[in-house]
């Protein structure tokens, strides 16, 4: 079972993978947590390229491109072979994020991007996608206080950060099957215990 964890800066997604991790496994599930870009050695070289504050300048589509890459080799080393042996995966972003961020946010054209996401997966899409849906404010306002890696959103504006969100919910609403909107702007705790019943609903066993 393959499940992405998705939405914009501040919406809690890696905080929310590491306080749910522990409780998953001690019920038992047989799970493995990653994060995109990276995951994996050549991802993570990919992503330091992409992230490093000298190449904010970096071409969309490179971007995406770049994007892209990372996401077929982590896939291809260490996602499927998870997911063949039986694991519970879960990412930490996924193809959303390129949708939402370099599609609905930078303007590249939505359906090229699902097209280039599409290459790099060979057509493989979650069985369930949490999205993280958090008011602007809220989410700019963890971000700037936590003491996490600084990356290229800190330094973008608001509008940004309502671009992606704009993006996210469209997304949302086209694909109601496989993604649950979770409300990330209540207290982290909430979004936890949100976060448990949806995959108790969707997974009980
Ligand atoms: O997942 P994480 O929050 O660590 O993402 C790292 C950075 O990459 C964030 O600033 C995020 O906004 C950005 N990003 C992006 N396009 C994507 C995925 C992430 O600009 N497709
Ligand atoms: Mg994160």
């Amino acid at each position: 079972i393959l499940i992405t964890l998705e939405g914009p800066e501040g919406a809690g997604k890696t905080t929310i993978l590491h306080q749910i991790l522990p409780i998953l496994t001690q019920m038992g599930v047989d799970i493995l947590t990653t994060r995109e870009p990276g995951g994996i050695r050549i991802a993570e070289n990919i992503r330091e390229i992409i992230l490093a504050p000298e190449n904010t300048a970096i071409d969309g589509k490179t971007e995406l491109l770049l994007f892209a890459a990372a996401r077929r080799q982590h896939l291809n080393e260490k996602v499927r072979p998870a997911l063949a042996e039986g694991k519970i995966v879960i990412i930490d972003r996924f193809i959303d994020s390129s949708v939402a961020y370099q599609g609905y946010a930078r303007g590249i054209d939505v359906a090229d991007v699902e097209t280039i996401n599409n290459f790099a997966t060979d057509g493989l899409l979650p069985d369930l996608t949490l999205y993280f849906d958090v008011d602007t404010e809220i989410g700019l306002s963890r971000v700037m206080s936590g003491d996490r890696e600084v990356n290229r959103l800190d330094l973008e504006a608001q509008e940004m950060h309502q671009k992606v969100r704009a993006g996210y919910q469209a997304i949302a609403k086209a694909n109601p099957k496989r993604i649950v909107t979770i409300d990330a702007s209540q207290a982290i705790d909430q979004v936890v215990a949100a976060t448990l019943s949806t995959l108790q609903i969707r997974f009980p066993e």
